[in-house]
Formats: C-alpha cells, sequence, structure tokens
C-alpha cells in the first residue's frame, strides 16, 4: 500500500504538464524557431518548448507529428459587433486556429461597452478592437458619415479606459468627399498613441487619392486594410500593373499594408500583379463576416494559403498572422508566440496535398496543390478544437463506460 501511494505520487509528479504536443514542427517568428520542437503547457501558459520532453510528463499527450505547430492565429480584420454582417467569434475563429481577432470598427466610443457586454466578455476567443472614428460605429450611413460624432478626445478617452482591449483605431466607408473622418481618426490615435487602420474609397467624387493618402495623411504605423482590392486604395497601377512608386514609398516611411480579404478585397489580378513584384501583406486577415465565410471560406488559413499560392513561404504566412499583427498593435510578446511562459494560445495546422479551389473575393478561383488547414487549436490552456480528436483517448482503452462491454 506504501509503494502503490509512492509510486501513484511519483507518477503526478512526472506528469507535470496538463497537455504535451509531442512531435510537430514549431514556427515561432519571436524566438527565431523553425524547426521540430515539443510544447508543453501548464495551466494557461506555455511552460517549456523544447525536443524530445518526455511523454511521461504529460497528463495529455497529442500526437503532433506531421503537424505545424504555430502562436494561436490573430486575425487583425474581423466583425464581430455592429456591422450587419457580424459573426460571433466563437462560431468561426476557433475552428480555424484563430485564438484572437481584433474587431475592426464595429463599435465607437458611444457603443463599446454594449460590444463589451455582449461579445467580449462572452466569447471564448480573444476578443480585441479597433474602435471606430465615429461615435455608433460601423452601422451605417447615418453614423459612419456623421462627422460632427467623430471627436477624437471622446475616442481617445474610450480608448485610455479600455488599453487592454481597444487596440487601436478604426476609419471606413466614410462617404462624403474629402478627409474629415481620416483626419478626425489620425488625430485619435495621437492622443491615445495608437495605430489607426483605414478602409475608405478612393472614387474621383470622394476628393481622395491613394498618394495622397498614404504618403500625407497616415502615420508610420497606421495599417491600409483591402490593400489587394482596387477602390480603397490602389497599389498597383491600372495601366501597366506595376507597384506604384507611392505605395512603395508608403511602405519605406512605415505604412503598414494588411490584406483584409472580405467580400470585395481580395483579387486576383490585384495580389498577382503585386507579389510578382514583390509587394505582400505585412499582415495576414480575414475582413470575416456572413458572406466571406460561406462563399469564400476565407478564414485565416484560407487566407495564409492564398499567400502561400503566390509565393510567400510558410514561415512568412505564419509570422504575418501570428508575431506581425501582435507587434502592429501592441501586443507582442503577450500574443504571437510561442514564449515559455506566455498563454497557451496555440493552433496545430496541416499542410494538405491535393487540388484545392481558392476563390478570391469575386468568385474567381485557382487551382492550388497546397492548403493549410487548422486540426486542434488550444486557447488559455484548454483543449478547444480538435478535428481529428488527437486529444481523446481511444474508447476501448479509456475505461469510463460502465454500462456497456
Ligand atoms: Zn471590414
Amino acid at each position: 500500500m506504501k509503494f502503490l501511494f509512492w509510486f501513484v505520487c511519483a507518477a503526478a509528479q512526472a506528469q507535470q504538464y496538463d497537455i504535451l504536443l509531442k512531435g510537430g514542427h514549431v514556427i515561432d517568428a519571436a524566438n527565431s524557431i523553425d524547426a521540430p520542437r515539443d510544447v508543453a503547457i501548464k495551466g494557461t501558459v506555455i511552460a517549456r518548448v523544447a525536443p524530445n520532453i518526455p511523454a511521461a510528463q504529460g497528463k495529455k499527450v497529442i500526437d503532433a507529428a506531421g503537424l505545424y505547430v504555430v502562436p494561436g492565429l490573430i486575425d487583425l480584420h474581423f466583425h464581430a459587433y455592429g456591422y450587419s454582417g457580424s459573426i460571433f467569434p466563437d462560431d468561426t475563429a476557433l475552428i480555424a486556429g484563430t485564438t484572437t481577432v481584433v474587431d475592426a470598427g464595429g463599435a465607437g466610443y458611444r457603443t463599446f461597452d454594449d460590444f463589451q457586454k455582449k461579445i467580449i466578455g462572452v466569447a471564448r476567443t480573444r476578443v480585441l478592437a479597433l474602435l471606430n472614428i465615429a461615435g455608433n460605429g460601423m452601422t451605417g450611413r447615418a453614423s459612419e458619415d456623421n462627422v460632427e460624432d467623430m471627436l477624437p478626445d471622446k475616442t481617445a478617452a474610450v480608448i485610455r479606459a479600455h488599453r487592454g482591449t481597444i487596440v487601436g483605431i478604426k476609419v471606413a466607408h466614410f462617404g462624403k468627399p474629402g478627409w474629415d473622418a481620416l483626419k478626425r481618426a489620425v488625430e485619435a490615435g495621437r492622443l491615445a498613441e495608437v495605430p489607426v487602420m483605414v478602409d475608405d474609397k478612393i472614387f474621383t467624387n470622394a476628393g481622395r487619392t491613394s498618394r495622397e493618402k498614404l504618403l500625407d495623411v497616415m502615420r508610420p504605423g497606421d495599417m491600409h486594410t483591402h490593400m489587394y482590392n482596387d477602390r480603397q486604395v490602389e497599389i498597383v497601377s491600372r495601366f501597366d500593373g506595376k507597384v506604384l512608386d507611392f505605395a512603395t514609398e508608403a511602405r519605406r516611411r512605415g505604412v503598414l499594408f494588411d490584406m483584409g480579404h472580405g467580400g470585395g478585397s481580395f483579387l486576383w489580378p490585384v495580389a498577382m500583379h503585386a507579389t510578382r513584384q514583390g509587394f505582400y501583406p505585412d499582415t495576414i486577415s480575414t475582413d470575416l463576416h456572413q458572406s466571406s465565410i460561406l462563399m469564400q471560406q476565407s478564414d485565416m488559413p484560407n487566407c495564409m494559403s492564398k499567400m502561400m499560392y503566390l509565393g510567400m513561404p510558410l514561415r512568412e504566412a505564419v509570422r504575418r498572422s501570428t508575431m506581425t499583427p501582435a507587434k502592429n498593435i501592441g501586443k507582442l510578446p503577450e500574443i504571437g508566440t510561442l514564449g515559455e511562459g506566455r498563454t497557451a494560445d496555440i493552433a496545430v495546422l496541416a499542410l494538405r496535398s491535393g487540388v484545392f479551389a481558392l476563390k478570391d473575393s469575386w468568385g474567381k478561383k485557382v487551382l492550388a496543390e497546397k492548403k493549410l488547414e487548422a486540426v486542434l487549436t488550444i486557447r488559455d490552456g484548454r483543449l478547444v478544437f480538435d478535428s481529428e480528436g488527437r486529444g481523446y483517448p481511444d474508447w476501448k482503452s479509456a475505461g469510463d463506460y460502465e454500462v456497456l462491454p
């Protein structure tokens, strides 16, 4: 009996980790790891990342052989509130390996509390926010064109009161001519010391040009989303497909470019011209909403697969979906890395081989031979998605069933 007691205690001590991901290939740009590693989790944090951590040290040992183990994906442009096509984050994020979504302007300074109560506070997915410069957020013309209710002081005050959750400002869909909305957003960004994400049209009747926007109005660290459409920003010439000098110059001065796929903003011709000339996104994001998840399936692994089809190496696609977005919103190393001691937000991905249709926002497809797929997701130390049952024991060996043999 005494011996049994000792044995049980020793075994419990040996099983010092709650979850052990074994045999996977870790890509963690923040720690310069792109190699086979085991990842051990204790409670809600990553306890150890090392080669060959003994299986006996894990209470739950998950075979990750043949898979990529990366920081939980960060979707920098998502719609969880306010916008008419918003989706509850847990419905689409965790099954895609996405552990953090950044809501892009659903709420403004008047509605942020409601957003926090109804979505941020109840989702299992980590939800961060870019606060809309429009007081009532992304709720249509009455709000998004109402310059009188774009108040930098009040917007900055709400950001200061919610530093951990609000990570920047969004300006979007401004339908009037001129720069009022963007300039007020930038002013709020200056007051609160956060970046601005920009999404507005450059049609002639708007009186806005890409050149002026990127070189004169946006600051280094501000982000232009929807970079591969041709209406919100123009990075390749319509006449010869060349990357425009001012786009290169904007990038040189520190303006950031975000994919922001969505239902109208990732177009194969623009993306192909741009990437052939080396103009890739700083950050990969989905702009996910109700129609784009159904028609384009443009979740994070899908968007990453598209960039890989266009020549981006896997490790870069991972970096631009984890470390870089975290850095751009001031959240590195809190998220976006598998560093020891950090929150255990982890995506396990498979790189499938076959023939896959990858559709752009206007429904045009290419056939790719590789596609990333989320297999397993850990959020805050908990296994929350496991498409292949890798974290589950075989039922015959589990011994939990008492009624049937
Ligand atoms: Zn959007």
